[in-house]
C-alpha cells in the first residue's frame, strides 16, 4: 500500500474500542493483496481491536476473529481478501515463524496483520505497514504509523 493513500487516517486518536473498530474498517478498505499490517503496542493497547476493524471491512464475521495466541497465526479466507491474524507475544525465536512458513503468508495473496510485529522485525518486508498504539489513559488510544520500527520513547519521525 501507498503510505501517501492513508494521510486522511493516521495518525490519529480514538476514544473507545468501536472507534479502533471502525478505524480497522477503514483500513481495510485500502488493504490490497500482499500487504503486511504490523502492529506494536503493549498488552491491551487494542491491536486485536483494530485486526478485527480490519476483519470487519473485509468482510469477515467478527464473531470469528480472537487472538491467536496459541497458534500464532488464524486463517480468514471468507471475506474480499484472505487475511492471515498472527500474533508473535509467545514466539520464541525466529525459526519458529520460519517454520510456520511465514513467507507463504507475507508474500501471498492476501493480507497479513501482526500483532506484537518487533518480535518478527528481521522478517518484515520493506512494504510493512508499521502501526503502533498507545495507551493515553482511560480509553484514549493514538495510533501513528512508522517508517522504521517503532521506538518506545516515541521520538522516531512519522511518515
Ligand atoms: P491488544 O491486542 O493490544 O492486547 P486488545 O484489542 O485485545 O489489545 O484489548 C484492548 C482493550 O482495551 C479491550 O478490552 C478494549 O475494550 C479496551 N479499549 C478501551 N479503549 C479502547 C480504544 N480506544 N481502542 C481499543 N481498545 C480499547
Ligand atoms: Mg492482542
Amino acid at each position: 500500500m501507498s503510505t501517501a493513500a492513508l494521510t486522511d487516517l493516521l495518525p490519529c486518536e480514538t476514544d473507545s474500542p468501536e472507534a479502533t473498530h471502525a478505524l480497522g474498517r477503514r483500513l481495510a478498505e485500502r488493504l490490497r493483496p500482499g500487504d503486511v499490517v504490523a502492529l506494536y503496542g503493549d498488552l491491551g493497547a487494542g491491536k486485536t481491536q483494530l485486526v478485527k476493524g480490519i476483519a470487519a471491512g473485509l468482510g469477515i464475521p467478527d464473531v470469528e476473529v480472537s487472538s491467536p495466541t496459541f497458534t500464532l497465526v488464524h486463517e480468514y479466507r471468507d471475506g474480499r481478501l484472505p487475511l492471515y491474524h498472527f500474533d508473535a507475544y509467545r514466539l520464541r525465536n525466529l525459526e519458529e515463524f520460519f517454520d510456520l512458513g511465514y513467507e507463504e503468508y507475507f508474500y501471498g495473496d492476501g493480507v497479513s496483520v501482526v500483532e506484537w510485529a518487533d518480535r518478527v522485525e528481521p522478517l518484515l518486508p520493506p512494504h510493512a505497514l508499521r502501526l503502533r498504539l498507545e495507551h493515553l489513559g482511560g480509553d484514549r488510544r493514538r495510533i501513528t504509523w512508522h517508517e522504521a520500527p517503532p521506538s518506545p520513547d516515541g521520538r522516531q519521525a512519522r511518515l
